[in-house]
């Protein structure tokens, strides 16, 4: 499993529902997967990252205080917070980029999970922005579309630079 990288048009689909949470697909989660994201130095996967068009994702965010580990399957934002708070991002799919992002500071969400349980939970702060960052590439968006004027002009060269290697790799 390699990560697919920015412009890679397959970040840019609509993921579709997972059908089926089978014994298969639940290995696959908690054996692949999540080791993938950790191997790779990430606090969140999403399956467009491995080329999957399916809404699934998992995160972890065990190293700061109040972190959670999460596998994310079929996830609905039941409401989000109007106050919003504004904090740096990175992407394992738009290496060595990193900008300021605003959004919700609470969210409350839907989703199965690795066992195949309905959960609803409210999730703030930290958890909350790698929640949405991650439920933005099922959406077939990346942080980097999320962007002030301000913010997109510190990013553009880099993102001209993964222009011109993708093209050359590809
Ligand atoms: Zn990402």
């Amino acid at each position: 499993m390699e990560i697919v990288v920015y412009p890679d048009p397959r970040l840019k689909i609509m993921s579709e529902p997972v059908e089926e949470i089978t014994e298969e697909f639940k290995e696959f989660l908690v054996e692949k997967f999540y080791p993938l994201m950790k191997e790779k130095d990430g606090m969140g996967l999403a399956a467009p990252q491995i080329g999957i068009n399916e809404r699934f994702f998992c995160f972890d965010t065990s190293h700061i205080s109040d972190g959670i580990k999460r596998f994310v399957i079929n996830p609905e934002i039941i409401s989000s917070s109007e106050e919003n708070a504004t904090f740096e991002e990175g992407c394992l799919s738009v290496p060595e980029i990193f900008a300021k992002v605003e959004r919700s500071e609470k969210v409350r969400v839907r989703y199965y999970n690795e066992k195949g349980e309905l959960k609803e939970e409210d999730l703030e702060g930290f958890n909350a922005r790698v929640f949405l960052h991650e439920y933005d590439h099922l959406q077939g968006l990346l942080f980097i579309h999320r962007l002030s004027p301000v913010e997109r002009i510190k990013v553009n060269s880099g993102l001209k630079e993964l222009k011109k290697r993708y093209k050359n790799e590809n």
